[in-house]
């Protein structure tokens, strides 16, 4: 099921950069079987709150199911939500960084610790790359 225009899809597919915001790994195949847009706010929570929709909430993640980063995501909550990658009901994905996966070394299919940078995703459909504040 799916609510997100093609047109979205597009627009979401160049700000990510055609990589996976969590693991930073190429875009490849099929919608819906190889990647997929990620709700960081959960989808079913839509009618209830109208942040769902925003730009901000969605993201480019590799695999769907039990696969790819959309798996790791349910096997590690906990860091899911560390980086911003989900987020709570009561959080803005607006104001809440992501933080951005940088491409492994190798295409393997195995699970990398990343270095992690911390971007801001706005409504409007740009992200921008936060910078460390001095005395940190
Ligand atoms: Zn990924």
């Amino acid at each position: 099921m799916t609510n997100v225009t093609a047109s979205l899809v597009d627009q979401l597919l160049r700000r990510d950069c055609r990589r996976c915001v969590s693991c930073g790994r190429a875009i490849t195949g099929a919608r819906g079987t190889d990647w997929d847009v990620h709700y960081r706010i959960p989808r079913k929570r839509a009618s209830q709150n109208p942040l769902v929709r925003s730009m901000a909430n969605l993201l480019i993640i590799c695999g769907t199911g039990e696969r790819g980063c959309c798996g790791e995501f349910q096997r590690n909550p906990r860091v899911a939500r560390w980086r911003g990658l989900v987020l709570w009901d009561s959080q803005n994905p607006e104001t809440v960084p992501v933080q951005v996966g940088v491409e492994p070394p190798d295409d393997t299919s195995s699970y990398v610790p990343l270095v992690v940078r911390p971007w801001r995703y706005s409504e409007a459909g740009f992200r921008t790359q936060v910078r460390e504040e001095a005395g940190r």
